[in-house]
């Protein structure tokens, strides 16, 4: 069985197992991130544990993923990526976003649904109180989840 990922992972990270093995940390992927993308990498702090230490993660709060944006044609954390720990796919999904209610501007009465606004795939529906992810037509890229002003979305690995 292959391992679960525990941390989000820029996109077209290889299964967890195989990228563990094939990162070298070298952060190249992080600055190139920070000099073509969004800035929405950061390298993972000793404190999640040594072997994850350096490695890079996707941290939505930072910043989205221009995925789906001016990143669409050319991944830039890819290309610079020496070992193919990353690599070119078709598409890409980065994670699965969950909705906490409780958090919800919308749910607890106010003017809200900023979340639907930013989403560039259209997947996100609001109805009878229920905010709902299309997971199949969801990307991950955490537009939703940095644009929510309740921190109600987040992602998870897939
Ligand atoms: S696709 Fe672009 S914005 Fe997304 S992680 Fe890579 S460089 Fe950053
Ligand atoms: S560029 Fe590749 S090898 Fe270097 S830290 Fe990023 S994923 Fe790891
Ligand atoms: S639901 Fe959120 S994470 Fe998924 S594609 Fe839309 S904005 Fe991106």
């Amino acid at each position: 069985m292959s391992m679960t990922r525990k941390f989000l992972r820029p996109p077209g990270a290889i299964s967890e197992e195989e990228f563990l093995r094939k990162c070298i940390k070298c952060g190249k992927c992080v600055e190139a991130c920070e000099k073509y993308g969004s800035g929405c990498l950061e390298l993972l702090s000793i404190f999640k544990g040594l072997r994850y230490w350096r490695t890079p993660t996707f941290n939505p709060f930072k910043a989205p993923c221009e995925i789906l944006g001016k990143c669409s044609v050319r991944q830039y954390c890819i290309e610079a990526c020496p070992t193919g720990a990353l690599v070119k796919r078709h598409s890409y999904k980065l994670g699965k976003v969950i909705w906490n209610p409780n958090k919800c501007i919308k749910v607890r009465g106010g003017e809200c649904l900023v979340c639907i606004e930013v989403c560039p795939m259209n997947a996100i529906r609001f109805a009878n109180k229920v905010l709902q992810v299309r997971d199949s037509i969801c990307r991950g890229c955490g537009k939703c989840v940095h644009a929510c002003p309740g921190r109600a979305l987040t992602l998870i690995p897939c």
